[in-house]
């Protein structure tokens, strides 16, 4: 059964994304945790949260993933910011607390003349920070592949992994549950790994240098494009450089399958419920 979903609107809470789930097909979905741009928060409205809870059980619903604003910074070389990500990190976990047992995606951060291990080491220095104010062990975060978009890290699975190491270190003892990551296929396809040509092999690689047991979701977005760009921008299903037959063998691949996906593709609601019927008449 493929997990399927994109990623709501959360300014009417979680009964509202859950029903709105449901009435396209879907049994998860993503939302920003609070403002994309911006750093406030809503205050959490408990109840909708513990509605949603059994909703979510009713409806046998896959882990949802939450994503972090795009402001948060994790490797900014300015101090102030790189505390600002970590207190949104700390607060966003926080309140998932009340939603357990869901996922948590994060941009890795841009190192901006830092350098990639500068950046690497800040990114997962604040990762171990964040796990040991945070008592809730819930909800897993999980670091997103990325395009390799300017100064970004995370735009190979070695980066990735570098980053869980460093994390591991820093926090003084594994991360097993705690920390994982999320397969973009725009990002992967965009920094030069071919899931077109060769997912197998990419796949073989993740497990190689990451390890499967680390996969816990898949962004599932076509591109704009082609192979290596490093661009990220994101295309709806079929219509950019990865193609509906590669997505088709992404969502059906043995170590991918029962991953929860999610569509950010540029879409309004119509679009999304005719990308999800599209992928579940395509489920081998
Ligand atoms: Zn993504
Ligand atoms: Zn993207």
């Amino acid at each position: 059964m493929l997990h399927i979903g994109y990623h709501e609107s959360s300014s009417d809470g979680y009964m509202a994304m859950g029903n709105e789930a449901v009435s396209v097909g879907a049994d998860t979905f993503a939302f920003f945790t609070r403002n994309p741009r911006g750093g406030a928060a809503k205050p959490l409205d408990k109840a909708d949260a513990a509605s949603f809870c059994t909703f979510a059980r009713e409806h046998a619903f896959a882990p949802l993933v939450a994503h972090a604003p795009y402001t948060m910074n994790p490797c900014a070389a300015d101090p102030g910011l790189r505390d600002f990500a970590r207190n949104m990190m700390i607060d966003d976990l926080n309140r998932l607390s009340y939603t357990p047992g869901n996922l948590y995606n994060f941009h890795p951060g841009s190192h901006v003349k830092q350098g990639a291990d500068v950046g690497i080491a800040l990114t997962a220095d604040m990762l171990a920070a964040v796990f040991r104010a945070v008592s809730d062990i819930s909800t897993t975060v999980l670091i997103e592949t990325m395009a390799g978009k300017g100064s970004e890290i995370g735009r190979t699975f070695e980066e990735v992994r570098a980053i869980i190491d460093r994390a591991e270190q820093s926090f003084g003892k594994p991360l097993d549950g705690r920390l994982g990551v999320c397969l973009d296929t725009c990002h992967v396809w965009d920094g030069g790994y071919d899931i077109v040509n060769d997912l197998d092999g990419v796949i073989t690689q993740f497990d190689k240098v990451i390890g499967l047991e680390r996969l816990k979701a898949v962004h599932l977005n076509d591109s704009m494009n082609v192979l290596g760009a490093h661009k990220d921008r994101h295309q709806k299903i079929g219509q950019g450089e990865i193609g509906l037959e590669a997505l088709v063998r992404v969502i059906n691949h043995a170590a991918l399958k029962d991953k929860p996906f999610i569509l950010e593709t540029p879409n309004e609601r119509a679009g999304y419920i005719s990308e999800i019927a599209l992928l579940k008449s395509r489920v081998q």
